[in-house]
């Protein structure tokens, strides 16, 4: 169906994600411009209508964490059942084989998934630059905007290898001075301002493990000069906390402030290992945390004390990771995840399933520096995702609402960001999904040597 130029109406709604919307949304000019309350008719003329009477409606999910390229590393046996350092190492090798084609098919995959589950927004950190590949931005950007989703990507970096007393080989690092530079030409080339929009571009040296102090602390002053965000992993797991201590003396928190970073431009992958004063340090400085539930698990890197973060003034969103280590790139189900394992850790009382869709929704959004995305109301952003509750997992359903997250719910019926549907009847327009998985199989299987 093509997105008609007059206003639509996404009518009475099963369920919706706001207040006072019983009757659903009117968007126009990729707005929401009109919530419809009970008994009441859109003040909008002419308007085009999208019956949502079988659908539960979301503001679109936001992802806050991926390594796109990863989708090409997925359940890789040589990689499976090890810890983060142990796990890096036998990945390495296996990512410097990427090239251009690989690359665009991993990023089709991974986006094409965060679509199909309700995802409108997703930010990559792409930090593995292999020779050959130091255009990676540039095909990330040109599938984003194929498939329409709105993405924060991030100019990724690592120049601290093996040689250097880091984790990495040689093989994909770049030097300082290429990675700032490169930094430069994408935001100069593909940052847009301002609410609308599509595609923004942030920077992201690695990890602490994996990046000088020179290069961490000129990326913040980059960032900084260039209005852009700033992301990095950080405490994401104890051997991480002790590496840090080896080789600067101080905790990942300590750190990262020393070189300028500890600020509202940030926001950090994990966020696992916090102690209760970094926290608080954390929350005054406006730094956000990307909790990322499902690989962490699969990691066994330990539980995000997402709560207490919270409960400090910490902003969370959530973030799928990278699909070496979740395997899977599905943001409704990253809610479900989260939702299960914070309330393992914090109770019924403490931890509801709206919580969990409040931080894939409006944390997620305070993360990415959009406020304008991650609610539904007057003047937003119309990115929106709706469910249909028609599959056996949802038959015998109480609340609509609930039953998306307790039941399961693993894939979108539609999706609409800024006004334009990109997903429809639970498909992408345009999008051949078998030869697509086709030929991302057979680049996976080149790059890890299985054939
Ligand atoms: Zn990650």
């Amino acid at each position: 169906m093509p997105t008609p130029d007059r206003p639509i109406w996404i009518k009475d709604p099963l369920s919706i994600l706001t207040d006072g919307a019983e009757r659903g949304v009117v968007v126009d000019g990729g707005r929401v411009v009109e919530l419809v309350g009970r008994g009441k008719q859109p003040v909008a003329r002419d308007v085009a209508v999208c019956d949502a009477s079988a659908h539960v409606v979301l503001p679109g999910l936001i992802n806050t964490h991926h390594h796109f390229y990863q989708t090409l590393t997925r359940a890789l046996p040589a990689a499976m059942d090890r810890e983060l350092f142990p796990w890096l190492q036998a990945l390495y090798p296996v990512w410097a084989k990427l090239t251009p084609a690989y690359l665009d098919l991993a990023v089709t995959v991974a986006m094409s998934e965060l679509l199909l589950s309700g995802c409108t927004t997703t930010t990559d950190h792409h930090y593995v630059f292999p020779a050959g590949l130091e255009y990676a931005v540039d095909i990330e950007v040109a599938v984003a905007r194929r498939l329409g989703l709105r993405v924060l990507l991030t100019r990724g970096s690592m120049n601290r290898s093996q040689r250097d007393g880091g984790l990495p080989p040689d093989s994909v690092v770049q030097d300082e001075q290429t990675i700032l530079a490169d930094s430069a030409r994408v935001v100069a080339q593909f940052h847009e301002r301002g609410d609308t929009a599509m595609v923004q571009i942030a920077l992201a040296p690695c990890s602490p493990f994996s990046v000088t102090t020179s290069l961490m602390r000129a990326t913040a002053a980059l960032a900084d000069r260039l209005d852009v965000r700033l992301h990095t992993h950080l405490a994401e797991t104890e051997d991480e906390n002790r590496f840090c201590e080896q080789l600067h003396g101080c905790r990942p928190l300590d750190y990262l402030e020393d070189c300028g970073w500890l600020n509202g431009r940030t926001w950090l992958a994990h966020g696992v290992h916090f102690n209760a004063a970094e926290m608080q340090r954390l929350a005054k400085a406006k730094t956000s945390i990307s909790h990322c539930a499902c690989s962490n698990q699969l990691l066994a890197s330990g539980c995000c004390p997402v709560c207490d973060m919270e409960d400090a003034g910490v902003a969370i969103g959530l973030g799928v990771d990278g699909s070496a280590s979740n395997d899977g790139s599905n943001l409704i189900q990253e809610v479900r995840s989260a939702f299960l394992l914070q309330r393992a850790r914090y109770g019924v009382t403490r931890v509801s399933h709206k919580d969990a869709l409040r931080w894939a929704t409006e944390g997620s959004a305070a993360c990415v520096g959009r406020p304008e995305l991650g609610r539904i109301a007057v003047g937003k952003m119309a990115d929106l995702a709706l469910f249909k509750l028609d599959e056996l997992r949802f038959s015998g359903h109480g609340d609509p609402l609930a039953a998306l997250v307790l039941c399961g719910a693993h894939r979108a019926d539609r999706v609409m960001v800024g006004g334009k549907w990109v997903v429809e009847d639970g498909a992408i327009p345009g999008l051949n999904v078998a030869d697509l998985i086709r030929r991302h199989s057979a680049a996976a299987a080149a790059m890890s040597g299985i054939i």
